[in-house]
């Protein structure tokens, strides 16, 4: 097959940012802003050292044009190749050998059929209105294919955006923000700094759901360690109900180096809360949750995959998981809190896959030096490297 000439792959590039939703990943990427203009949560690793700065509207644009350059050459190439409009089959081979990120990025996308687009980076919001929705604009004029268009977003920005802003983002193809909650119990949100109240989650939460943009929350397990799990549950499904966003996702804490909170965990000021309170934790969300949301736990740092669906009606279904998971036996349990960990183990009844429990228990005693159980340092760390 034909190999992309080198001064057009040096030329044809554009920015990319560190992170995307799980939901996102074959989403084409757009560098709306670069970094997060807040960047002081304790529990966040991912612009720590880096400086927010505003991109203007010619440079977005000018990456958006890079990328239609690079759909066309990998589009061009199908039909050199004779796959003609088959590019999905070609995109494939160059996700798989790509020249540079970008077209990584670009070939995953045209790969998984060019429907979705995410900007990044921590909150496109921060920009004006105005400039935003230029963006969207000639990003949805450039790539006629794109159904949808998603993005980051601060509850505390989208508070301040008036509901006329958000329809107007809304009506030039903004589907979706993703919005970090974390907490809806105040006390946590101030020790993990996170810059944003219960009262500003609810309003910046309403105002999104009100203009007609699909709302996704995203909710911290753990977050509030071992001291403040129940009021960390019980308010964030008060906010939750309060705002009643389309998705709620979840995700599990974890720490690394990087991070404020691990000094914190450290010196013994916050103590982490391990899987099994963090499923009673997630069982006390649930229940308190009354609104209706599609639950997503899509995280690979989640012990319970499986608890998904929509809320109020499976409710009952995702809580007899929890059940299922308490009622193992103590060596039922280590084995799959480490077998998720090490990626062997993606649902409970992989616990009943000879092969795999096999596996798993051989990485025990070899992780444990001839013990049959792990210890939740052992967990913690593993769970690092998912991150
Ligand atoms: S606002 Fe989001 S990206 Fe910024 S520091 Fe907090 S969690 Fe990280």
């Amino acid at each position: 097959m034909t190999v992309f000439k080198e001064e057009q792959v040096m030329a044809y590039s554009f920015e990319l940012g560190p992170i995307r939703p799980p939901s996102e990943a074959y989403s084409l990427l757009i560098r709306a802003t670069i970094n997060c203009p807040w960047n002081r949560c304790k529990f966040c690793r991912t612009y720590k050292g880096s400086e927010f700065r505003l991109r203007s509207v010619e440079e977005i644009k000018q990456d958006i044009k890079t990328a239609k350059m690079i759909s066309d050459e990998i589009k061009k190439l199908s039909w050199k190749s004779g796959f003609g409009n088959r590019v999905e089959e070609v995109a494939a081979v160059v996700v798989n050998n790509p020249p540079n990120q970008a077209y990584h990025n670009v070939a995953l996308w045209l790969y998984a059929g060019g429907e979705s687009a995410f900007l990044q980076d921590a909150n496109s919001l921060i920009m004006r209105t105005g400039e935003l929705v230029e963006v969207i604009k000639f990003l949805k004029e450039t790539f006629p294919s794109l159904e949808r268009v998603t993005s980051y977003g601060r509850s505390k920005t989208a508070a301040k955006k008036k509901l006329a802003e958000l329809i107007e983002l809304r009506e030039a193809g903004l589907s979706r923000l993703h919005i970090g909650l974390e907490s809806g119990y105040d006390p946590l949100l101030q020790y993990m700094n996170k810059g944003v109240t219960a009262a500003e989650h609810i309003t910046g939460g309403r105002r999104v759901v009100e203009s007609g943009i699909s709302l996704c929350e995203y909710v911290i397990l753990g977050l509030g360690g071992k001291e403040r799990w129940r009021e960390h549950a019980i308010q964030t499904a008060g906010v939750l109900n309060e705002i009643a966003p389309a998705f709620i996702r979840v995700r599990t804490l974890t720490i690394n180096k990087r991070m404020p909170l691990y000094d914190e965990a450290e010196n013994g000021n916050f103590v982490r809360a391990a899987d099994e309170q963090i499923l009673e934790e997630e069982r006390l969300l649930l229940e308190n949750l009354g609104c209706h949301s599609n639950y997503v736990s899509d995280h690979i740092t989640n012990l319970l995959q499986e608890i998904e669906g929509e809320l109020p009606r499976d409710k009952g279904k995702m809580l007899a998981c929890i059940d299922k998971f308490q009622a193992l036996s103590p060596e039922e349990k280590a084995s799959f809190k480490l077998g998720r960990r090490l990626g062997i183990y993606t649902k409970l009844n992989d616990l009943y896959d000879s092969p795999k429990r096999q596996v798993v228990e051989q990485l025990t005693y070899r992780l444990n030096q001839g013990k049959n159980q792990v210890d939740d340092e052992t967990i913690y760390t593993l769970m690092e490297g998912f991150i």
